[in-house]
């Protein structure tokens, strides 16, 4: 019989609506059919069947934070060649992106020269605190500093500001790129505020001695320097432009071959 005219198949489809049990309702013929032909016991077909809802959940919710952290590229550290960037410690990554630091509300810094994996490591370790079971948002420096700046217009900054206390690591990223004008300050008062009640993660190819032209005050730059830097992972992300190499790769010239080894 079809789950179209099985009565107790249309009614396993309404009840899972009614409940709301979506991974039920798709996953529980399959189950029942393995639960049939293994010949098992009324509860473990039961346990079979709420472990199904349970992944179900687990993936969706999954789906939904990382579709919220809003990543350029879903670039994972899987997909990161750690020989390219010889001085980063692979090891130190691979447990910042276990999430832990995010609990104890550390920072993460990666300092470094454009093209040489930045934002992808801060991509895959958003992705693994994700995993872990945090709240991550990925915004660029430039954007959050013009909604900061829209959100003050608009006399709403307060408001703004408490959006962001939901999320357990902000990933800001390209620091420095482009002059902030008078959203430094704005973007200045951010980070301050996250100051251990989140954790931030900042990409930048700026050296610190240089973050006080980004927020246009020497004085309050040192200060918040000071802040991230007490709970801060600094990673130094050296080397030449891993686009670049690439490219230069495909052109059949493999760059730094003869300089770098
Ligand atoms: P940055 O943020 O430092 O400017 P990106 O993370 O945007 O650099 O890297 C530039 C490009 O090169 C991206 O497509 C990135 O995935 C890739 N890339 C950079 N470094 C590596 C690496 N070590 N392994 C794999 N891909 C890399
Ligand atoms: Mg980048």
């Amino acid at each position: 019989m079809s789950a179209l005219t099985d009565p107790a198949q249309a009614l396993i489809d309404l009840h899972c609506r009614a409940l709301k049990l979506p991974g039920l309702r798709t996953g529980y013929a399959a189950i029942a059919r393995d639960a049939t032909s293994q010949g098992q016991s009324y509860v473990a077909f039961l346990a079979a069947c709420l472990a199904q809802e349970v992944t179900a959940r687990r993936q969706q919710r999954l789906a939904a934070r990382l579709s919220a952290a809003r990543f350029p590229a879903p670039k994972t550290l899987d997909s990161f060649d750690f020989r390219a960037t010889p001085q980063l410690p692979k090891s130190e990554v691979l447990a910042l992106a276990a999430g832990t630091f995010i609990g104890t509300h550390e920072n993460v810094i990666c300092l470094g020269q454009p093209g040489t994996g930045k934002t992808h490591v801060a991509t895959g370790i958003g992705i693994g605190a994700i995993q872990a079971g945090y709240r991550v948002r990925f915004i660029n420096a430039v954007t959050l500093a013009q909604e900061l700046l829209q959100a003050q217009q608009e006399y709403r900054l307060p408001r703004y500001l408490k959006s962001w206390q939901k999320v357990d690591l902000v990933i800001l990223d390209e620091l420095g790129y482009l002059g902030l004008g008078t959203g430094g300050p704005l973007l200045f008062q951010f980070c301050a505020e996250r100051y251990e009640r989140g954790s931030l993660l900042i990409t930048t190819n700026l050296d610190f001695a240089r973050w006080g032209e980004v927020f246009a005050d020497a004085t309050l730059t040192a200060a918040l320097l000071d802040r991230l830097t007490h709970h801060a992972h600094i990673l130094l992300f050296q080397g030449e432009s891993y686009r670049f190499k690439e490219s230069q790769k495909r052109r059949g010239h493999p760059a730094g071959s003869e300089a770098s080894g």
